[in-house]
């Protein structure tokens, strides 16, 4: 590869930016255009190697540049740039907190811009497995998941070991990877809005509050919500839900299928916008989720202002907890100590560049000590789940696993629920005893001393 002289400085003081996804563009879906481009990017950080820890996409295009002819990025097969492509799981952390290069540094690195084109490629070309699909289509799943007389067998067979070799052998989902059961009673079909209290705009925070519940909170773990709106209600703080809700888009992302992405935008966006319009917040409980209205919506469909006005009401409830009591209008009266908090922040909360707003409001909780791991826990998304890459993924987990357990902790806490049974899952496996899992809500809930 080769630069101009003057764009060869080293590094970049200045905040990155990011370009919009020119993926309306017909040369986008060109292989040819993206192997070229993926050439490029691949020599800058065969030259850098500081990725090389985050995650398997790097070491794999490291053993492969190490172990070409040339031991340089063109000695590696063309075809082998797939491996790289399918290793990313688009968590954001190399571009994020790492890279040097990134824009408005001139060499313009944009890792997982480039493997999300990949994978949109591979998608278009049909090269996307009927598993892929499937545990992509959160929602669809999760409506028949816990359907009354279907939700009883569906967890029966995620915890039954023959059911699930059967699964492994024919879908391809690790029959080892915990699968979390699915509610007996969706959040949606229970929550009422609760406008009972005026509306008290703060210098930071909007007065009144919209839940985008997430399919992962709706379906499984419905407590989590729950318990968010308790906290919500004894801060006196309104709120209701978006009137109509399908999945955020962000497993359709990973995928590369931007179509069905554009669709479920169509879905959750206009009353979202409405409400934001309306002076609502739009807080979600999913760091991956928040993380896709505030971040990816806006750079794939940058001239829409509806996906913009989204995304600038879009907060993750750590942020609005904290940003509620800097304008003085949050209660602090917590009653219950904790005791020992291993606490996790999982990349999509890492990446949304609001601080470590979580472990902020844990650390007001008296009588509790917390301890924070700022580490990618290998579940991320669906990919941690598929038997190809279930092994490695429990290895990139390690040391968080190790982390979170050292302490002896009462508690083991992710941001990201999915996360958090992950590590559940990982210090039992390594034999260390682990704390009881909860949401970081939920703790705050505890500590509030609310039933
Ligand atoms: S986006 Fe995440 S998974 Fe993809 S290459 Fe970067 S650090 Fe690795
Ligand atoms: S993404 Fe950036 S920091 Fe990471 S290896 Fe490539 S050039 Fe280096």
């Amino acid at each position: 590869m080769s630069t101009p002289a003057a764009d060869k400085r080293e590094g970049n003081l200045a905040a990155p930016t990011r370009h919009p996804v020119e993926w309306r563009d017909p040369g986008f879906y060109d292989g040819d255009a993206f192997l070229k481009e993926a050439e490029r990017i691949f020599d800058i950080c065969h030259g850098c190697r500081r990725c090389v820890s985050l995650c398997n996409a790097f070491p794999t295009l490291f053993d492969l540049v190490d172990g070409s002819k040339t031991m340089e990025v063109d000695g590696v097969a063309k075809a082998d740039f797939w491996k790289v492509v399918d290793q990313c799981y688009l968590c954001d952390i190399c571009y994020m907190t790492k890279c040097p290069y990134v824009p408005p540094h001139p060499w313009n690195v944009d890792f997982p811009h480039t493997m999300l084109r990949g994978k949109a490629i591979q998608f278009k070309r049909g090269e996307t497995g009927f598993r892929d699909k499937l545990l992509t289509s959160t929602d669809k799943v999760g409506k028949l998941a816990t359907i009354p007389v279907v939700v009883k067998a569906v967890n029966w067979a995620s915890n039954n070991g023959a059911a699930r070799a059967l699964m492994e052998k024919t879908l391809g989902v690790a029959a080892e990877a915990a699968l979390p059961p699915y509610a007996e009673r969706r959040f949606r079909d229970e929550a009422r809005p609760s406008v009972r209290w005026p509306v008290r705009d703060g210098q930071r925070t909007r007065g009144k509050v919209a839940l985008f519940t997430t399919c992962y909170v709706n379906y499984n773990e419905p407590g989590i919500a729950r318990d968010l709106v308790k906290v919500l209600a004894h801060n006196e703080v309104p709120y209701v839900l978006a009137e109509q809700e399908a999945c955020c888009g962000m497993p359709k992302l990973e995928l590369g299928d931007l179509e069905t992405v554009e669709k479920l935008k169509d879905v959750n966006v206009p009353p979202l916008a409405a409400l934001a319009r309306q002076g609502f917040a739009i807080l979600t409980p999913v760091p991956s989720c928040t993380l896709m209205f505030k971040s990816e919506l806006p750079l794939l469909f940058p001239d829409d202002p509806d996906v913009i006005a989204v995304s600038e009401a879009m907060m993750d409830p750590f942020e609005y907890l904290v940003l509620r009591d800097r304008d003085g209008l949050l209660r602090k009266d917590f009653a219950k100590p904790l005791g020992k908090i291993s606490y996790h922040i999982p990349c999509h909360s890492r990446v949304q560049n609001v601080g470590q707003k979580t472990r902020e409001v844990l650390e007001w909780l008296p009588g509790t000590e917390v301890s924070t791991i700022e580490r990618c826990a290998g579940h991320d998304g669906t990919w941690g789940v598929k038997k190809e890459y279930f092994a490695m993924s429990m290895k990139i987990g390690t040391p968080v696993f190790r982390q979170m357990a050292a302490p002896q902790p009462d508690y083991v806490a992710s941001d990201c629920p999915i996360a958090g049974r992950r590590i559940e899952q990982g210090i039992r496996k390594i034999g260390e005893r682990s704390g009881r899992k909860e949401h970081p809500i939920t703790l705050v809930r505890l500590a509030y001393g609310l039933d």
